[in-house]
């Protein structure tokens, strides 16, 4: 079973029974060489032999981010590896501690390969293909195999290059997947129809690592007549899921790289389309192993039956933002980052806008700063009124009666820590449940 499942892990489009191979695989590797985990299966009272299959998985201990590095290098890396010469990816410490992620070359490699495999699923695309990453901080790394063959073209647009060279950059590669943060991806749809530029014809655009909110979908598909797929990314994993073709509301995980869990606040499986913390199994890096590993999104687990989108296997529903950007109500009610947005934009003249919306409004964001105060800063367009903003305090008193809002007009809106812009975004310290 060790060679089957140390090779199975590296399957793309795993069945239910290679799943229950390579998760086998995985945790009796952490097991026997990663200590931090061999201490909590011992303190748990589970032995590895006991997965048999992903229903098994709630016996073993759950960990997150910081319980990670207490354990150090030492405890959670596998045992032997050479940390120099492996693979490193960062998060970005908008949330919680900043954590490093480590892989040896096959595992970078299959993250890219199980990557654009969900492309190819999303939007069934061929090869080759010539795929644009918008935003990052950074030039290419060296040219790896898939790219070496010629299969796929991975063009970076850094952010630091001006407006107008990025979008000359995107006519020139003409691309057929553009992907990036949704606020990256934004500007760069502006600059492109501000240049009169409209002969960039990609088949799929996918965003990631930011909420995507309506309002930025619609510039996405008018600017490029394609699918905009909302993705869910993560350091730790890759991709974790892809918004379904067909059924907007759900998402399909990546069998290549992860089994997804939903949890109650105690730790318990949550029943079907009950909301939870999520938590996520990485099916192939052995080297940094996330067993039950709470990466601190909510979500719900769907019923995994065939979709209409020919898909099978688990399916989820992600509530969008993370656990901090909720926001607090005097009355300790937490309200999802959606909806706060739903009650500013459809809540207002903005909603009828359709195409002439970032006429009037080429900027927002929605922050809590008190309790009981909201701030909407907006960078104006030429078409711009504060009659848009009528309906906003009575609509916030609604929420809760002594709601404030203030309208905030400024210049230039810039993104947080890790280059992540947040649409919405709360100030306000908030008590966590028990964890
Ligand atoms: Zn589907």
């Amino acid at each position: 079973m060790g060679m089957v499942g140390r090779l199975t892990r590296f399957k793309l489009r795993k069945t239910p029974a290679d799943i229950g191979r390579a998760l086998r695989f995985v945790i009796s590797d952490a097991g026997a060489n990663v200590p931090y985990y061999r201490t909590a299966f011992e303190g748990a009272g589970v032995v590895p032999a006991q997965v048999k299959c992903v229903e098994d998985l709630p016996r073993f201990p759950m960990t997150d981010r910081d319980r990670l590095l207490a354990s150090g290098h030492e405890g959670h890396l596998r045992r032997g590896v050479d940390r120099q010469s492996l693979f490193k990816r960062h998060t970005s410490g908008t949330s919680g501690t900043p954590i490093t992620v480590y892989m040896n070359r096959a595992e970078s490699l299959f993250r890219k390969a199980s990557l654009i495999d969900s492309f190819r699923r999303n939007a069934r695309l061929g090869f080759p293909m010539a795929l644009v990453d918008v935003g990052g901080d950074r030039e290419s790394d060296s040219k790896d195999i898939v790219q070496r063959l010629g299969l796929v073209n991975v063009v970076r647009i850094v952010r630091s290059l001006p407006m107008g060279e990025q979008a000359e950059r995107l006519r020139q590669v003409n691309p057929t997947v553009i992907e990036g943060r949704p606020s990256m991806l934004c500007v760069l749809a502006q600059e492109l129809s501000r240049q009169g530029i409209d002969s960039v014809r990609p088949k799929l655009v996918v965003s990631f690592a930011e909420v995507l909110y309506p309002h930025v979908r619609k510039l996405l598909q008018d600017t490029f007549s394609c699918r905009v797929a909302d993705y869910y990314n993560c350091q730790e994993v890759g991709n974790i899921a892809w918004q379904c073709p067909e059924i907007p509301d759900r998402m399909h995980v990546n069998p290549a790289t992860v089994v997804l869990e939903v949890v109650d606040e105690q730790g318990e499986p949550a029943p079907c389309g009950k909301e939870g913390r999520v938590l996520v199994t990485n099916l192939y890096n052995t080297t940094m192993p996330f067993i039950r590993y709470e990466i601190g999104d909510r979500g719900a687990l769907l019923e995994s039956t065939r979709c209409s989108c020919g898909f099978v296997g688990q399916t989820m529903h992600l509530i969008g933002g993370r656990d901090e950007d909720f926001f607090v109500l005097p009355d300790d009610r937490e309200i999802s980052p959606r909806v706060i947005y739903a009650i500013v934009v459809h809540g207002s003249p903005l909603h009828g806008l359709g195409n002439e919306f970032y006429r009037a409004v080429r900027a927002f964001q929605i922050v809590q700063q008190e309790r009981d105060l909201i701030v909407v800063r907006v960078v104006p367009g030429p078409a711009y009124s504060r009659g848009l903003w009528k309906n906003l305090d009575s609509n916030f008193k609604a929420l809760h009666p002594s709601m404030r809002v203030q309208v905030v007009e400024v210049e230039d809106l810039h993104p947080g820590p890790g280059g992540k812009f947040k649409q919405v975004l709360s100030r306000v310290a908030r008590a966590r449940g028990t964890s």
